[in-house]
């Protein structure tokens, strides 16, 4: 390229977010540095930084367009390493209070992978990038001001003794996740408190590895029996490719999965599908269970910001993370590296404030879909507003609906895997459609009848 508006550009965070922002950076920057506390080549098991790496992540089939766009070629760099690819609806068993809605293929595809794994790809991909680099094993300690423009980032040395040094640096990009530490140091150079909206879930998932002896997906690439109001327990069951599979089992407002093996099997038998105890009761586990805690769904509203420093902008779960059994968090922070992207394709250093506007603009709907969707549950506080009430009661009459009617599957899943706004199951035919089918769930869709006839 050549055309730099920028020396260096500095991504705190290694994450998906961090490597996506680094991606967009490299078109833009003459360097793009990317630091991250733990070591990072050639891992493709979970890591300290990302404890979540334990649990089922999906790519949400937006996320899936935008990897595929800035890295052409992804998914067949996935297929040739022999992670398993299917259809987001034809391919995956989907209930809600126990029925299955129907499947059908909808070309939305769902890649079998386990999310360190994920994680080793992008980066792959992004270690090819020859202008960016990465500074593993250093913890990010702070920026460096002057003037109300961020100059540095200031790194340390994860070893004892280490001294702290500065990294210089045009744009500082903070994609160090939830627990980013960006409030703070803005405040410490004088900026207000940045405004956050919380919604409380108290989720935990808990999580285990097993081989199969006899295959509970029989070709399928997952079975999800999905949290409700009605059924709060839910439950994501991913093939890892092979006899290999990834349990998460789900627990809202205090009802947390066990991590004792017993205590496990117990909750799975408690899901309103049988599936999943008994995909699990004889088959071989790989790992010990363990527990993800999840107290709310917080969004930085940096967007309100009056005033922000220039050089300095904010991606990824810093910004916003979200209920994960809506699985968006990922497929948000692509797309806030396109809107990252845009601003930088007006060839100078973006306006953050003006960032952060169009940031908002990508969150605005998944937020509605994770943080309204959990106001359905009658324990989660929260101002039920006219909208979020119609919206729950057409999504869980649509729920039902979509157990006779596969084209209704399909226009669920497109939204909620952010391809389709919302607003497309809201237009009058698709209206007609939910309200015209019977009130009741198709009972050959029960996951428990169906399975026994397959
Ligand atoms: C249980 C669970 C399940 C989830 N399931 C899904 C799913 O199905 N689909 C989906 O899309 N998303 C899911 N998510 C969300 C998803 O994990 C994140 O959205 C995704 O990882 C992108 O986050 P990120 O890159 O912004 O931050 P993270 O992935 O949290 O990464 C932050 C990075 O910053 C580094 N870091 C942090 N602080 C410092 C520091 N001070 N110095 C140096 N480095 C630092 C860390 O080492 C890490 O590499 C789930 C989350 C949870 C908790």
């Amino acid at each position: 390229m050549g055309n730099y508006i920028g020396g260096r550009a500095v991504v705190l965070g290694g994450s998906i977010a961090g490597m996506l922002a680094a991606r967009v950076l490299s078109d833009a920057y003459e360097n793009v540095v990317i630091v991250d506390r733990d070591e990072l080549s050639d891992v493709r098991d979970p890591r300290r930084g990302v404890p979540q790496g334990r649990h089922a992540h999906g790519l949400l089939a937006r996320g899936q367009e935008i990897l595929e766009e800035l890295f052409p070629g992804f998914l067949a760099g996935l297929v040739d390493d022999g992670i398993p690819v299917g259809d987001l609806c034809g391919d995956v068993r989907w209930s809600f209070n126990g029925y299955r809605i129907k499947a059908a293929p909808t070309g939305l595809r769902l890649v079998g992978i386990a999310r360190p794994v994920l994680e080793h790809h992008v980066r792959q991909r992004v270690e090819a990038i020859p202008n960016v680099s990465f500074r593993e094993g250093h913890d990010v300690v702070g920026l460096v001001a002057e003037g109300g423009v961020v100059r540095a980032a200031r790194v340390q040395r994860r070893q004892p003794g280490a001294e702290a040094e500065q990294i210089d640096a045009d744009l500082v990009v903070d994609a160090t996740g939830r627990g980013s530490r960006a409030p703070a140091w803005l405040e410490s150079m004088g900026y207000p408190r940045v405004p956050e909206d919380r919604v409380k879930v108290g989720l935990a998932y808990t999580s285990r590895k097993y081989r199969w002896h006899t295959d509970p997906l029989r070709g399928d690439m997952s079975i999800n029996p999905v949290a409700t109001p009605k059924h709060p327990r839910g439950a994501f069951l991913h093939t890892l490719g092979g006899d290999l599979g990834l349990l998460s089992l789900t627990g809202t407002l205090g009802d947390h999965p066990p991590t004792d093996p017993a205590g496990m099997l117990a909750f799975a038998k408690s899901l309103p599908v049988p599936d999943i105890y008994d995909a699990i009761r004889d088959a071989e586990p790989l790992s010990d269970p363990v527990m993800f805690q999840f107290p709310a769904s917080q969004r930085r509203r940096y967007e309100r910001m009056e005033r922000f420093p220039e050089g300095f902008l904010v991606l990824g779960d810093a910004v916003c993370s979200f209920n994960p059994v809506y699985g968006q968090g990922m497929a948000v922070a692509a797309l806030q590296a396109l809107v990252l992207a845009e601003h930088l394709s007006a060839g100078r250093a973006p306006n953050p404030l003006k960032y952060f506007g169009d940031i908002k603009s990508v969150v605005d709907v998944p937020w509605e879909i994770a943080a309204g969707g959990d106001l359905a549950f009658p324990g989660v506080a929260g101002k039920r507003t006219l909208k979020v009430r119609m919206s729950n009661a057409f999504m869980a009459r649509l729920q039902v609906a979509a157990t006779h009617d596969p084209g209704l599957s399909e226009a669920f899943l497109r939204v909620a895997g952010l391809v389709d706004p919302p607003q497309a199951l809201m237009k009058p035919a698709m209206v007609l459609r939910v309200l015209r089918t019977p009130r009741t769930p198709a009972l050959d869709s029960a996951p428990s009848s169906l399975e026994r006839l397959r």
